[in-house]
């Protein structure tokens, strides 16, 4: 079974649309023949981006969120920067969700212990050195899914970005990019987007600005009409039945900071602050799944739920074929399978995902 052939198949029949003003963008790819990433790409118009993306067949696919007057310069230095898109990035690969000792394994390099679900260093020595195997199910892109709602709602609500200038695209892997295409936020340098991701974050929020005392106890001093993480945490504080009961201080303001944990958007704020990255290009093929990198209009994302965002996502052909593999995953995209066995029947566009992913997956025939 050739992976090559079948993401050529998928680009002969789906064309990549464009990025806007893709002749300012730069372009980069990573083959299946080799590991080094091809980079300093640049087109004139989307046909040109189709021909090359057929003949070459990537196995990922970017492009710069950044404007360029020269995009194709082989210097970052000459390229002309011209500003910028802002992308939020939500990755559930550093979020606990509850689905991890479902779909997670680790082995310590050091010491040599393994387990199931998410270990950022090992329990046993403290090493950080760590092989992961990890997979995506539809439950983690549930919990992407809220935090990009939530994302979503502080932008429009506190910094009035429009929803018809945010794109939210499922990035064929394990969360979201939130694409900012808004002119009055092109030219902005990297501290100013530091500021507007701490902000989303909740950071730098002093509970004790949002109390006030009443007799022997603290409440909390704003109404959940108030603007901003004023009113945010107001509302949390409603959700919990709180918003009015006068507290010892410390117990209020410590209700405070989980208000805000988990009002919060779990966004990586290192690619909301820099001003050159490459990012997804959306409608090409994620070369660790197979999956469709995929733009959702906001009402889509509102309306679908993590299962139908994944179909939708699914480009590969789902003709059932049987494949080995030593350990399965308890659960993968909308998969649930049984420990025993090491054979297993499924449909084709998953057997890809296993095989990119797993060194011992083999797909042993079709049908
Ligand atoms: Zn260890
Ligand atoms: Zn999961």
């Amino acid at each position: 079974m050739d992976i090559q052939g079948l993401f050529k198949e998928y680009y002969r029949k789906n064309p990549v649309p464009p990025p806007p003003s893709i002749e300012r963008r730069e372009f980069a790819f990573t083959t299946f023949s080799s590991s080094g990433m091809i980079r300093h790409i640049s087109f004139k118009n989307p046909e040109e981006m189709n021909r090359y993306i057929i003949e070459r067949i990537p196995r990922h696919a970017y492009y710069s969120t950044a404007y360029y007057s020269d995009p194709s310069a082989p210097e970052m230095e000459d390229k002309g920067w011209q500003g910028a898109d802002m992308v939020f990035d939500i990755d559930v690969d550093h979020i606990d969700t509850p689905c991890k000792p479902l779909h997670d394994t680790w082995r310590c390099k050091a010491c040599g212990a393994h387990g199931r679900g998410l270990a950022l260093k090992c329990p046993v020595c403290g090493s950080e050195s760590l092989e992961r195997q990890t997979w995506v199910c539809d439950r983690c892109i549930s919990v992407a899914r809220e935090e990009a709602l939530k994302l979503i709602d502080i932008l429009e609500e506190d910094l009035g970005i429009s929803r018809s200038e945010m794109i939210p695209v499922f990035s064929g892997h394990r969360g979201f990019h939130i694409h900012v295409e808004d002119k009055a936020l092109i030219d902005l340098e990297q501290e100013a987007r530091r500021e507007i991701a701490d902000y989303v974050r909740g950071l730098g929020i002093d509970p004790d600005l949002y109390i006030e005392r009443t007799g022997d106890l603290y409440k909390y001093k704003y109404p959940s009409t108030a603007p901003g993480w004023r009113g945010r945490i107001a509302m949390h504080l409603a959700l919990r039945g709180k918003e009015d009961t006068p507290l010892p201080r410390e117990e209020l303001k410590k209700l405070i900071m989980e208000c805000v944990a988990e009002a919060r958007a779990n966004i990586d704020e290192k690619v909301t602050m820099d001003v050159k990255r490459l990012i997804r290009l959306p409608g090409t093929l994620h070369g660790k799944t197979g999956l469709k990198v995929l733009p959702l209009t906001i009402q889509q994302l509102e309306a679908m739920d993590a299962a139908s965002i994944i179909e939708r996502a699914v480009a590969l052909p789902d003709t059932p074929v049987s494949v080995e593999m030593e350990e399965w995953p308890r659960r993968v995209l909308g998969f649930t399978f049984s420990e025993d066995g090491s054979k297993k029947t499924v449909p084709l566009y998953l057997a890809v995902y296993l095989v990119l992913n797993s060194p011992t997956a083999r797909i042993l025939s079709i049908g």
